[in-house]
């Protein structure tokens, strides 16, 4: 076995520990794949409990008012820090503490909510956002999923309160995309009574004022030299802790403190340790699932403010004697705003709904929901500033705050080229896993594995040939659902196509993988928002009425998603990729500075 090969292998096997373990229900992504719709996993649309909705009120309005009173964005981003008193102030609303159990003294917040708590700060500061999510969606979750009671007992009170802060540490110069590529290292004492952490972090959101970080560092697998990675429960006045750029400038979000930090022979105790010694990556998946669902929450606010500020603008502004909102260029962008924002809602609402739910594997879906959302909030923001015209540019206006703000979301927690090739190849392996079945049996038959390959190539067979059901209630939408239907079913026709076309030679093939991801994505979308327009028309008694501007925005995605899932479909049979590699090979190749492209 060749070198590449063996890095291939060893990555194969690296993503099958983590991604595959555990129970396989049929998720509703992974049903994509397959040709399926699972239609109890998105229908009908999710709601927040009654119990629980009183309660969430009263927090929004409580911190309505808080915002409004206390919160300036813009100043918060000139002085490049978020002022104590709005630290404090989230804290006592419990905005730090949402999702943790009241026993705790959190507010014991289901994911759906919270994702409303989030979509409000979202509306308003970038920076105040990213801040409460690096503290709460990541900085804590992993001690609040799997932090032991002592553990919870010992460090959740203070934390859920505010009066300590949480930051979460897992990017270093190696390992930033590559997140299992960590080096910081952790070898257990001689007595076994802590761990000695050893290395460097950067990037870290809250590093410089939490006083509890869940450090990710790699520890021995006990009767092997390999090693694998671990959660810790680190604390800055541990000896050996070493703040070494506490605010990093940067381009937005400046409010936050994004920093580096060195452990040197930091004595961790074992008490210390969270999760499984050796499962911290696992730890940080799933921590990362928590964040990239309020990531989706807080994009969607920000798009609800385009859409806004795109209004006002397009009503009052007048130029050629008529309102900007008169040229149809303009009202191309509102609508497409006001589109996207509706989806972006729904698609949060739907995936907080998996977590609140307590199913097992919501992965894809998380996935999904931070590239859509936050390509599709930069396209919002272009959109907006494009209409405020040169009055955007300048710094009396919010939205060359909100557009520097924006840019790191496509990059944080996942750069989204990552996340759009785990889409399609986790999304694919199912029924890859069947062509392999075929395949292997076609070239080594077997008793075993005839009967294997037949239930795989029946499976495969009816998928191609069945329209899956789209169960909606409102007759005014069948004919949107079975749209979406027929498009499942072309989806899963091209996904078998391609791997029947390529197969191994896929797994490096991401202009492939991009238009798979992109057309699931828009499938994902588009199912959440039949699903919210047909529980909106349900609940509220509406009877389609298409003036109202949430169903005008609804029926509008759904015929922009169902074009762009046939165009990405088309681009796998036609399209420019040999060009663009050629393209591209040809610059990577030549020396720096001879191009004259
Ligand atoms: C403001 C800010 C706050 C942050 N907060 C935190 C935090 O709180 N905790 C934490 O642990 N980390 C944090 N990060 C780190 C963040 O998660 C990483 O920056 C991100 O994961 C990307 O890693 P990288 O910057 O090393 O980029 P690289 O890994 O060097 O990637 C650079 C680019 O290369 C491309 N690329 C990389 N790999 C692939 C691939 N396989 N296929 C195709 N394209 C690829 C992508 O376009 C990517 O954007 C923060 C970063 C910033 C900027």
């Amino acid at each position: 076995m060749n070198k590449l090969d063996e890095q291939r292998q060893k990555e194969i096997q690296q993503a099958e520990e983590l991604l595959f373990a555990g129970p396989q229900a049929l998720g509703f992504a992974k049903g994509l794949f397959q040709g399926h719709f699972v239609s109890d996993w998105v229908m009908p649309y999710p709601r927040v409990r009654e119990a629980e909705q009183g309660e969430l009120d009263q927090a929004l309005t409580g911190l309505r008012k808080f915002l409004n009173e206390d919160l300036d964005p813009a100043e918060i981003d000139r002085q490049a820090d978020i002022p104590r008193n709005v630290i404090d102030g989230l804290g006592r609303i419990g905005v730090l503490g949402m999702t943790a159990p009241k026993e705790y003294g959190g507010h014991g917040f289901s994911q759906m909510a919270n994702c409303k708590v989030l979509e409000e700060i979202g509306r308003r500061c970038a920076s105040t956002s990213v801040f409460v999510n690096a503290h709460h969606s990541i900085g804590i979750r992993a001690l609040l999923l799997f932090g032991t009671t002592e553990q919870k007992q010992k460090w959740l009170p203070k934390l859920v309160t505010g009066e300590q802060l949480g930051a979460f540490a897992l990017t270093e110069r190696e390992a930033g995309s590559d997140a299992a590529n960590v080096q910081m290292q952790a070898r257990p004492s001689e007595d076994g009574s802590h761990f000695i952490l050893d290395g460097e972090k950067r990037y870290i959101t809250n590093a410089a004022i939490a006083h509890e970080l869940t450090v990710m560092a790699r520890t021995p697998v006990p009767g092997s030299d390999k090693t694998a990675v671990t959660a810790f429960l680190v604390t800055p006045d541990m000896p050996g802790f070493e703040m070494l750029e506490a605010r990093m400038p940067k381009t937005g979000i400046r409010g936050t403190a994004t920093g580096r930090f060195a452990l040197r022979d930091v004595k961790v105790p074992k008490e210390n340790v969270l999760g499984p010694i050796g499962k911290g990556l696992k730890v940080a998946l799933t921590v990362l699932d928590f964040g990239r669902t309020t990531f989706g929450a807080c994009c969607t606010g920000a798009a609800k403010t385009c859409l806004e500020l795109a209004v006002a603008h397009a009503n009052t502004r007048r130029q050629f004697n008529k309102t900007l909102g008169e040229f149809e260029l303009v009202k191309k962008k509102i609508a497409r705003i006001a589109a996207d924002a509706y989806a972006m809602e729904a698609m949060t609402t739907v995936t907080a709904s998996f977590i609140d739910r307590g199913l097992e594997d919501y992965m894809l879906e998380t996935a999904m929901l931070k590239v859509f959302t936050t390509e599709r909030l930069w396209e919002c923001i272009n959109d907006v500033f494009q209409i405020y015209g040169g009055s955007a540019y300048f710094t009396d206006m919010p939205l060359e705050r909100m557009l520097r703000d924006a840019r790191i979301n496509q990059i944080g927690e996942g750069a989204n080229e990552v996340l759009t090739s785990f889409i399609a190849l986790v999304g694919m392996r199912g029924p890859g896993m069947e062509f392999k079945e075929i395949y292997d049996t076609m070239m080594k038959p077997s008793r075993d594995g005839m009967s294997k390959a037949w239930v795989a190539g029946k499976n495969r067979l009816s998928a191609t040939i069945h329209v899956p059901d789209v169960p909606v209630r409102s007759e005014q939408l069948r004919a949107h659902a079975r749209q979406l239907g027929r498009l499942i079913r072309h989806f899963n026709f091209a996904v078998n196509r391609a791997l029947i076309t390529y197969r191994e030679p896929i797994l490096d093939m991401q202009l492939v993988q991009e238009r798979i991801a992109n057309a699931a994505m828009d499938l994902f979308a588009s199912t959440c928002v039949l699903s919210r327009i047909d529980g909106e028309t349900q609940f509220g008694g509406r009877n389609g009425d298409a003036a109202s501007p949430e169903l005008s925005a609804a029926d509008l995605f759904l015929r922009q998603s169902f074009r762009r899932i046939r165009g990405f479909l088309a681009g796998l049979t036609d399209n420019d990729d040999r060009a663009v590699i050629a393209a591209a090979k040809s610059c990577l190749t030549t020396p720096t500075g001879k191009t004259n492209a």
